[in-house]
């Protein structure tokens, strides 16, 4: 038996669909044009890169795009500075500072200098608490892009047991708060985990955000269960990108799988885009956009 493909690529492309639809309707009857600024600071080639295809994809959905490239010996205070100014700018709903930040600089001190409402990327400590509460927040894109495919593949998640291989805060932590909102029983498993197939052998679902590529194997897994594979990796000697998770031998035993690349990957950046709306017209007072948010 071989799985069903979970395609992320198809999904986001709808997700930015949609998105760009709604920002259509709120230029049309309100005047108003969603807006997301990303700071950029260094010349990190992969963050380039992603703040390119981030200030590409904003522009392609309607929406304006503010980019600030700020050199490599940029101080703390000088981003901070940044950030206060993009703060009060009524024309930037989103707010993105493109990490990992350069050393001398605390990422979590800017983080929490952004304002929570435009915190798209869902890190400051107050969107943090508010997730964890259960109460309307800004959700980090990758997990919420994670949701998004559970959600159109199973309808109700309720009662499915899911264990969460990895325990970052910008992906473990905020997926499990997610899956638990959902009523799914979370198990959250890491480096220390004691037995990890055995752990992984009794979920219903599968979210593997570790970095090791290949690391879970199809014999790590309960017959039918739904592997959703965060994992973005580059092996020496290899083509192109691989997940964390063993997709040929997991494609046999799995009932669902996203593949490495375009499953979760395309999510993020079109979940960055619905974030941005959803700021946009929380800032707004106007109604958010349905089946874009947690
Ligand atoms: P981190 O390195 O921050 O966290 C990795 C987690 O995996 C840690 O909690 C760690 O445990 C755990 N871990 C490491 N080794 C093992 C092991 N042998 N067994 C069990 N758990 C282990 O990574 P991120 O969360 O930032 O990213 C995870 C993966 O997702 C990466 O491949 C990254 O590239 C990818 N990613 C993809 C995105 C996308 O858009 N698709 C976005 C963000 C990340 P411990 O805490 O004990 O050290």
């Amino acid at each position: 038996m071989s799985a069903t493909i979970i395609d992320g690529k198809a999904f986001a492309a709808r997700v930015r669909g949609q998105v760009a639809e709604h920002v259509a309707r709120l230029k049309a009857e309100h005047g108003i044009t969603p807006g997301l600024a990303v700071v950029l600071v260094g010349e990190d080639p992969a963050s380039q890169s992603y703040v390119r295809s981030k200030g590409k994809q904003t522009v392609e959905a309607g929406m304006n795009s503010f980019e600030r490239k700020l050199p490599a010996e940029t101080t703390e205070a000088e981003l901070l500075a940044v950030v206060k100014e993009l703060n009060e700018d009524p024309s930037v709903h989103g707010i993105l500072v493109q990490l990992p930040l350069p050393g001398q600089m605390s990422s979590d001190l800017v983080i929490n200098a952004i304002d929570p409402a435009k915190d798209v990327d869902g890190f400051h400590i107050s969107n943090v608490g508010l997730l964890g509460t259960g109460q309307k927040s800004m959700v980090p894109c990758t997990p919420l892009g994670c949701l998004m495919l559970l959600r159109d593949h199973h309808g109700s998640l309720s009662g499915m047991n899911a264990v969460v291989i990895g325990r970052s805060n910008i992906v473990g932590k905020p997926m499990a708060q997610l899956l638990l909102g959902d009523s799914c029983t979370v198990t959250i498993a890491h480096s220390r985990t004691k037995d990890l197939p055995e752990v992984v052998r009794r979920a219903d679902i599968v979210v593997a955000a570790v970095g090791r590529p290949e690391m879970v194997t199809g014999d790590w897994l309960k017959p039918g269960a739904t592997v959703i594979d965060v994992g973005i990796n580059r092996v020496e000697g290899r083509k192109g990108l691989v997940g964390d998770v063993d997709f040929a031998s997991a494609v046999e035993v799995a009932g669902a799988i996203t593949p490495v690349p375009g499953g979760v990957g395309p999510m993020t950046i079109a979940c960055l885009l619905a974030n941005t709306l959803t700021a946009c017209c929380r800032a707004n007072g106007l109604a958010e956009p349905e089946g874009l948010t947690a």
